[in-house]
């Protein structure tokens, strides 16, 4: 089992006979289409992925991916966070025709060869997990937050005001 970086590609039929568990990191700037969507590339997803036999010799993929997606507000304009959690159940076939022929029910791949690229597996389905219009939640959106108010100064002053009180008090 590989817990550290993942390859670029692997031979899923290879994984079918190893029966192997892969699970590790894909750097974020290896999905170049999602990064351009981000804010920044930097960080990594979580991957754990599993190749078992499928019907027609053909290999089905099982993973699931989580990373934080670094997004700028459409709002406010400041950059934020969110955790994205997809799961993947593709059939790899080998040509777009092959592609035609799966089930309704059925998501597939086109791969060229045995080797498979990991980014391929699970980019489509990150970019669709994406919000289509990136904002903060409700409440903490900070052109609300940094709108300064009369609360603020009560709080920032309200320390010393006490403190001034005490003094006076000792003094009287
Ligand atoms: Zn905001």
């Amino acid at each position: 089992m590989l817990t550290g970086p993942l390859p670029e590609q692997v031979d899923h039929r290879n994984q079918v006979s190893d029966g192997a568990i892969l699970q590790g990191i894909i750097p974020l700037h290896r999905f170049s289409r999602l990064a351009r969507l981000l804010d920044n590339d930097d960080g990594n997803a979580q991957v754990r992925l599993e190749f078992r036999k499928h019907k027609k010799q053909r290999t089905l993929a099982i993973g699931k991916a989580s990373l934080e997606a670094g997004l700028v507000c459409q709002t406010c304009l400041e950059t934020f966070k969110i955790p994205l959690q997809i799961g993947i159940r593709l059939i790899l076939v080998n040509s777009e025709s092959e592609l035609l022929e799966l089930r309704q029910s059925e998501d597939g791949l086109v791969v060229d060869s045995r080797l498979v690229t990991l980014v391929d597996l699970f980019e489509d389905e990150l970019i669709i997990s994406l919000p289509m219009v990136p904002r903060h939640s409700p409440g903490t959106c900070g052109k609300f937050n940094r709108e300064p108010g009369p609360a603020d100064n009560r709080e920032t002053h309200q320390p010393f005001a006490a403190l001034s009180k005490m003094q006076k008090d000792t003094n009287l």
